[in-house]
Formats: structure tokens, C-alpha cells, sequence
């Protein structure tokens, strides 16, 4: 079989007066109405282990969406035992039974499901409609249907066969269970790194972010609608280090899908090294872990788009993408057109509770995001060799709200343009135009990530000149444009060096590490 190449989800616009609109509306007032218990599942059970803790909604923090159970080593063994029994049935499954129950869930959340996965999200991790709507929505619809798309287009790659001689290539899942640890900031991945590896014969334990339990819960619950079997992947929150602790020692640990950050997943692979004795076979570590994405503009760059990719990429969904732009660097000529420009469009920034449709920005996750942000605001407004000459106002008397705020220093390696903040900060170093080869080296060497970049110009030899300089500085490489909202099935996306092993989400180069191949070959 072969499924056709999908098309991109279309995004619905939400617009006054629309049925969609009204639909959200009430699904987000009937998901606040009531305070929810979330359980465990496992084996397709629901497990309460009386360990909870509690959703809330971080632009309204008084309020508390649900209460979630929480896994410990009990019930990591018996998922994992869950997880090995499952997968006898669910690998001998035809592979086009198990498409069919992943392309069901992207139906369903394409129609009846849609409103509770983006109520769900705006109301836990604080998105607005549209930044709900790319991500619950069309991102996760996209990564199930073109996983499906690949799944095919892998398994009918088949070798040569010679006269009197059939090879062929069994396209096995790996032997043991995969570990799906999961962000807040999209529910989308929070999907996606439970199901790949499940779509292709192997069976997960999915640990989700505590802030994002409540959105990734109801996707669970959509996939048992769509008729996932019982123990194929098993939800279980907790607390991130006690899980680790004792998936990671399980012999039968084949393989990990991770985003998050760059020290959790070191600390994993750590743990991994010190146990490898232990496992059946090597267990397979795919990482997408943070970024420090830039945007380089040349005297040639057009000033309009410039402006409006450094406002949506450093500032929509509050900075809080790996791939948000948290760097520019902008040549003296063009300077002051872009700084009255850029501060322009800011001021016309709204900000506060998401579900006013017409706020551009909500708050960011939680206390600890609210105080990190702040702490980095406060250095550039204390140093000497920065200036903040926008925002800066941090708030959390309702919820944690964090103005988008623009730092511009003289020194080009000034902490703010090295580490990550992810939120919605974003600092400028001006460069002296003659100096543009330095400036480039600068950019490439500054920080340890290498997730996203952009570059601003006209001139197709600086074109030219500026990809080469950067070819390992970005995994999602974009020329005019901002370096945010990569799209399924168009530009593949991850990056690499201290940003992740860039196995490409929603890819073949991504299904293939789930895949342990056996090449047969048959005489006649
Ligand atoms: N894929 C998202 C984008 O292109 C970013 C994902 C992330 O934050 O991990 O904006």
C-alpha cells in the first residue's frame, strides 16, 4: 500500500461570529466550570497513586483546571510490564491497522476534538487561539498523517533481487519499550513523541510535562477513542528524575524520545552510558533540547519583514518555542530605521488573558519560568553594557506576565545573547556593516545551540556568503522569514550540537530510529 502525500491541515481563523468560535468559546468555559482528577493510565487502566499534584491556569494561577495522580517506581514497573505485553499484539498488528487507528485520532481531532485539545492548551499553557489552533490543532493532525505517509514510504523501500534470489528488508520496531518525555510547549509534541515510535510497531511509556498534563491528558483520551489498544502507550506524569530513575534501568530501555532541556537529556544519556551492560540492545537516543536562535540581517534586508519576523519570532507564544528568535544582530546603517520600526510594532502588542481572542500574548508557564525571565532582565538593566529599550515590566499578581522586552548591548557575547531565556526576551547587538564576516563567525560561535537562525537580505552573493558561514550554527535554516512555526512535511525540523541529535520531528529520518531493519535473503 501506499497512502498519498497529505496536504497541511488547514488553520481555521476563528474569526467573530464563526461557528468555530463559538464552539471554543463554550468548550473553554465548560473545561473552566469544572475541576477535572487526572489518572494515571496504564495498561488502558486508571491508576491514582494519591501523589498529586495540581493543574492551573498560568494567566489566572488561582485557578485550577485538575488535579493529576503521580508515577512512581510501582507504577513505572508496572507500565513497562504493560508496555512488553502489548507489544506481542500490537507489532504483529498488519502496519496498516495501525495507520488506520492513528489516522482515525487525526480525524477526530480535526472535527469533534478540536475545540477540547485548543481550549485545553490555551487554557494550561496559556495560547493564544491561533498559537493553540498551529499547534494542537494542525501540528498535531499534520504529524499523524504525514508519520503515516512516511511509515509508507519506508517500508516499501526494498532492496535489489538478483536471478533465483529474494532480498527484502523487514522493517522491525526495536526490542524493548521506548520512553516519550515530553515539554510544555507544544501539545503537538506532546503527542507526536509517544506516537511515532508507536506507529511503527513499539509500545511507550509517555511522560508529559507537569504544566502541560492537562492538554496532553485529553489527547490520550483521544487516541483510547480512536482505538489504541490497551498498553501500546501508557500516561504517566511525575516528577521528571524519579521516573528516569527507574525507566532508565529497565533492561528492556530501547529507546528515548525526548524534548526538554539540554541538561535533562545529558543527565539522561549519563545514566544511560553507566547502565549499558544492562540492556538488550542499544537503546536508540533522539533529543530535541533548546535553542538560542538568531536573526542576522544585512544592509540589504528588506526593513518591513525584518521587523515583523524579529515581533513574531521572539515574542509570539512569549518566546517560549525552542526555535523563538532570542538573538538579532542588525548593521549600524540600518539601525535606526529598524529600532523606530520595531518599537512601533510593539507598542501594539496586547497582552494579558488568552482567552480574550484579541490578546497577542498570554503569560508565561509558571513561577519558575516568571522568576528565571526576570532574573535575566534584571542583569541586562543592572550591566553597563546593555540597555532595555523596551518592556522589561514583569507582573504576577494574576499570572505571569512578562511585557516582550528588547535588550540592545555592545558586547556581543553579553550572557543574554549566549543563554537560553525562553521567554519573551530578545537582545540586539549592532554590528559595524564593514564587519560583516566577523559578525558572522560571532553569531556561529557564540552559543553552544544550533536550532534556528534566519537571515535578512536582498543581495543573493551575501545570501550565499552568510548560509555557508552559518551551515552548522541552525538545524531549520530560514532566508526571510522568522525562524518559528516550521510546518510538517515542509520543513522537517531539529537541530544539532547542544540543541539535539536533529532527527527531524514528523520525518522519515525520525520514524528510521524506531526501526531496527532485519535484511532476509531467500534462495530459490
Ligand atoms: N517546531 C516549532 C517551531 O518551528 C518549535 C518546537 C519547539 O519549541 O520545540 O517553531
Amino acid at each position: 500500500f501506499k497512502i498519498k502525500k497529505p496536504y497541511n491541515e488547514p488553520i481555521y481563523s476563528y474569526l467573530p461570529g464563526s461557528k468555530e468560535r463559538t464552539d471554543l468559546k463554550d468548550k473553554i468555559k465548560e473545561l473552566k466550570s469544572k475541576e477535572i482528577e487526572i489518572p494515571l493510565i496504564i495498561g488502558g487502566k486508571e491508576v491514582r497513586t494519591g501523589k498529586v499534584n495540581k493543574c492551573i491556569v498560568p494567566h489566572d494561577k488561582e485557578h485550577v483546571l485538575a488535579t493529576y495522580h503521580m508515577a512512581g517506581e510501582k507504577e513505572v514497573n508496572m507500565a513497562i510490564e504493560s508496555a512488553l505485553n502489548a507489544k506481542r499484539e500490537w507489532d504483529n498488528m498488519p502496519w496498516e491497522h495501525r495507520v488506520s487507528i492513528f489516522l482515525k485520532a487525526a480525524e477526530l481531532l480535526s472535527g469533534p476534538w478540536r475545540s477540547t485539545l485548543n481550549a485545553a492548551t490555551m487554557l494550561a499553557q496559556s495560547k493564544t487561539v491561533f498559537q493553540a489552533e498551529i499547534d494542537a490543532a494542525c501540528e498535531l493532525i499534520d504529524f499523524l498523517r504525514f508519520n503515516c505517509y512516511y511509515l509508507t514510504q519506508i517500508y516499501n523501500d526494498q532492496p535489489y533481487s538478483s536471478k533465483g534470489v529474494w532480498n527484502r528488508v523487514e522493517y522491525r520496531p526495536l526490542e524493548g519499550f521506548v520512553f516519550a518525555v515530553t515539554p510544555f510547549n507544544f501539545t503537538s509534541i506532546g503527542g507526536n513523541l509517544p506516537t511515532a515510535p508507536a506507529l511503527v510497531g513499539n509500545t511507550v511509556l509517555w511522560k508529559p510535562a507537569s504544566n502541560a498534563v492537562y492538554s496532553n491528558y485529553f489527547f490520550m483520551k483521544l487516541l483510547q477513542a480512536a482505538g489504541l489498544p490497551d498498553g501500546v502507550i501508557n500516561f504517566m506524569p511525575g516528577y521528571g528524575s524519579e521516573i528516569g530513575e527507574y525507566v532508565l534501568k529497565s533492561e528492556y530501555l530501547a529507546g528515548i524520545h525526548f524534548t526538554g532541556s539540554t541538561k535533562v537529556f545529558r543527565g539522561m544519556w549519563k545514566t544511560v552510558g553507566e547502565n549499558i551492560d544492562k540492556y538488550r540492545m542499544y537503546p536508540r537516543i533522539v533529543g530535541e533540547t533548546g535553542g538560542k536562535d538568531f536573526i542576522f540581517a544585512h544592509k540589504s534586508a528588506d526593513i518591513d519583514s525584518l521587523v515583523t519576523a524579529i515581533v513574531r519570532g521572539a515574542f509570539e507564544y512569549q518566546g517560549q518555542k525552542c526555535s523563538a528568535a532570542s538573538r538579532a544582530y542588525i548593521p549600524e546603517s540600518i539601525w535606526p530605521d529598524v529600532k523606530q520600526k520595531l518599537l512601533k510594532e510593539i507598542s501594539t502588542i496586547k497582552m494579558g488573558d488568552v482567552e480574550d481572542f484579541s490578546n497577542f500574548i498570554g503569560a508565561v508557564i509558571d513561577e519558575n519560568a516568571f522568576n528565571k525571565i526576570k532574573s535575566y532582565i534584571e542583569y541586562a538593566k543592572s550591566s553597563n553594557e546593555a540597555d532595555v529599550i523596551y518592556g522589561g515590566k514583569c507582573n504576577n499578581n494574576k499570572g505571569y506576565f512578562i511585557e516582550p522586552t528588547v535588550i540592545v548591548t555592545n558586547n556581543s557575547k553579553f550572557k543574554t545573547m549566549k543563554e537560553e531565556i525562553f521567554g519573551p526576551v530578545i537582545t540586539i547587538y549592532v554590528y559595524n556593516d564593514n564587519n560583516l564576516e566577523e559578525t558572522l563567525e560571532l553569531c556561529n560561535s557564540t552559543s553552544p545551540y544550533a536550532l534556528t537562525g534566519a537571515i535578512f537580505s536582498q543581495d543573493r552573493r551575501i545570501t550565499v556568503k552568510m548560509q555557508k558561514a552559518l551551515t552548522h550554527s541552525a538545524g531549520n535554516f530560514y532566508i526571510n522569514d522568522k525562524p518559528t512555526g516550521a510546518v510538517v512535511g515542509q520543513q522537517p525540523f531539529g537541530g544539532s550540537r547542544a540543541s539535539g541529535t536533529n532527527d527531524k520531528a514528523g520525518s522519515m529520518f525520525n520514524l528510521l530510529r524506531w526501526i531496527s531493519p532485519r535484511a532476509i535473503k531467500e534462495n530459490f
